[in-house]
């Protein structure tokens, strides 16, 4: 039952009232429940190994997650990109479904308690979404509070647009129109300037800053080992680095681990 002794600020904006009676009406259920990481696997470390602690929260609800296989790193089979995931999540006791072997990929997503989007090419990645008609579907899902993990490719199809990826155009997707669970852009494995390089490519920086002359989304550059943590409308930053946010015409500002993104 609603709370009216849980602190309410006072809102004229509808769907902040709509989250916040959900928040504190344990009936109804969350409305967004995401994980969004820079990356599968850290340095030196086993693929998914040191975000495991947490999945089985994200996921407490279904023993059985939807595994997309679409991004494709490296140009691996479904199947036995499935096989990876599949490994990683027996560790939590959970099933993993690659959603390549569905005969109705929109009833699966539909039917989905839990969905995992691997890394890989998100050129490979949207396209497949738009082909297989699961864009849709999956952006409705998410907004009603399906559970999802998504790293690198897979998280950059939570942002707006998939323009601020880091990987090469192999593939020509309908549109670069992305799910827009968050309001921003995201550009995983984010990357600093090293300084004294002698390398002469762009930085992430500069084709961020080039994203801007012609976008005006803003921008998170996720580190390797962070990750957004979406609960309802709350977007908060994990993980031990900070991020750094570009915001068009302004200079990028660090965010701190443990802080809430507003935009
Ligand atoms: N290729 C990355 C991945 O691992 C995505 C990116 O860097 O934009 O999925």
């Amino acid at each position: 039952m609603l709370n009216l002794k849980s602190p309410i600020k006072a809102t004229f904006n509808t769907n902040k009232l709509f989250c916040f009676i959900r928040k504190y009406d344990n009936a109804i259920p969350m409305i967004k429940n995401l994980i969004i990481a820079s990356t599968s696997t850290v340095y030196n470390s086993g693929y998914l190994a040191y975000l495991l602690s947490d999945l089985p929260d994200l996921f407490v609800d279904t023993d059985e997650v939807i595994f997309v296989p679409y991004a494709r790193p490296g140009g691996i089979s479904h199947d036995d990109y499935t096989a990876i995931a599949s490994k990683a999540f027996s560790k939590i006791g959970k099933k993993i479904k690659g959603l390549h072997t569905f005969e109705d990929p929109v009833a699966a997503i539909n039917n989905a308690k839990g969905v995992f989007t691997g890394g890989g090419n998100t050129f490979v990645l949207v396209s497949q979404l738009y082909k297989n008609k699961v864009m849709e579907p999956l952006r409705d899902a998410l907004h009603n509070g399906l559970a999802y993990l998504g790293t690198s490719a897979g998280s950059n199809i939570c942002g707006l647009t998939m323009q601020t990826t880091n990987d090469m155009p192999i593939v020509y997707p309908p549109s670069f129109k992305t799910l827009g669970i968050v309001p921003f852009n995201i550009n995983p494995h984010y990357l600093d300037p090293i300084e004294g390089d002698t390398h002469m490519g762009e930085t992430r920086e500069t084709r961020i800053e080039e994203f801007h002359t012609q976008n005006s989304l803003v921008v998170v550059g996720l580190r390797e080992g962070s990750w957004l943590r979406v609960q309802n409308e709350d977007i908060i930053l994990k993980g031990t680095h900070t991020a750094q946010i570009f915001v068009k015409g302004e200079k990028p500002y660090e965010l701190k681990p443990e802080t809430l993104l507003h935009f």
